[in-house]
């Protein structure tokens, strides 16, 4: 199958086969987003799915879990979801699992019987957006839920036997709001329990609306030592019971930083990597942020792997 855009598969979902349901995601208004905003969202055919699963099974695949693409494959209708299933059990009896990404209203949308009969059917993980604890951010970055619904989802999902998975985003809260953030955050993950935790540090680009936002003065960005600070505060105040472990997973890509680890049990060491890069930060002369200017021409440095460019923020 031609893929259209960007493979987004969470990092937890690298061994499964990503089986591409649907092109772009059918929400694409989140500000600081840039995944899917060239694409129209489209629901791929059945022909066209069962004809993915016929080439894999043909080149000797058999996996036993299966991602489903694109943004949030679980704003398909139910029906339709589960006739995907039956489709791909028809190639793959022994699949254990299917998971995707997933909204907050994705999951409201559904009745209880419907995630009932979802997770009969073999789903398993839903990825959720969750961004922020704060809810004058959640409006800013017009995500399409309030903290209120997202706590009633993750209820509701998990009422329904399925696993509760969280994506995040240090920074999002803009400058000076570090602790107020991760301290929001941390609230309310040590309420609803997820299983992992994924965070992707925000990265501003000036062709998506927050960087127009952040341009005209009305987003102001946290630097990278402020979100590598959120990110320890975080990490810190996290609760899971040793119990229900909690597997975190941070991605600072300007730093070329990854951060993971199951919590409780690895928290020191995060914690002392994170120091460690926060110690480095330190040094800098001048704040770093992590902006994408359009006209930026990055160079690759054989030296340390990576792309620079001219990160400075215009002044207002
Ligand atoms: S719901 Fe997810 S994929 Fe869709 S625009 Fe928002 S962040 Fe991007």
């Amino acid at each position: 199958m031609d893929y259209e855009g960007q493979i987004c598969r969470t990092p937890m979902e690298g061994s499964a086969f990503g089986l591409p349901v649907m092109v772009g995601c059918s929400y694409n208004a989140c500000k600081f987003c840039g995944l899917f905003k060239h694409l129209k969202w489209r629901v791929l055919p059945l022909e066209q799915v069962e004809a993915e699963c016929a080439r894999v099974k043909g080149l000797g695949g058999a996996p036993k879990k299966i991602f489903l693409g694109d943004g949030n494959a679980f704003d398909l209708d139910s029906g339709h979801l589960l006739e995907i299933i039956r489709l791909v059990r028809g190639y793959f009896p022994d699949v254990e699992a299917f998971n995707m990404d997933a909204t907050v209203t994705s999951i409201l949308q559904k009745t209880d019987d419907e995630l009932r009969a979802l997770y009969a059917a073999g789903v398993r993980h839903l990825y959720l957006g969750i961004e922020s604890g704060l809810d004058d951010v959640l409006r800013f970055m017009n995500k399409e839920h309030t903290l209120a619904q997202a706590y009633q989802a993750v209820e509701r999902l998990q009422a329904a036997g399925l696993i509760f998975d969280a994506h995040v985003m240090t920074g999002v809260a803009g400058a000076g709001r570090s602790e107020e953030a991760a301290h929001a955050l941390a609230e309310f993950f040590n309420r609803t329990h997820p299983t992992h935790v994924c965070n992707f540090s925000l990265f501003v680009e000036e062709s998506l609306p927050l960087g127009q936002e952040l341009l005209r003065g009305r987003f102001h960005a946290a630097s990278e030592l402020d979100n590598l600070k959120e990110d320890r505060l975080f990490v810190s105040l996290l609760r899971p019971d040793a119990a229900h472990p909690l597997t975190y997973d941070s991605f600072h890509d300007f730093l070329g930083l990854r951060v993971r680890g199951t919590l409780p049990a690895d928290r020191e060491k995060m914690l002392a990597r994170l120091d460690q890069f926060i110690a480095e930060e330190e040094k800098e002369e001048q704040p770093r942020y992590s902006f994408l200017p359009k006209d930026a021409h990055p160079t690759f440095d054989d030296r340390t792997g990576r792309y620079h460019w001219d990160s400075s923020i215009p002044a207002v």
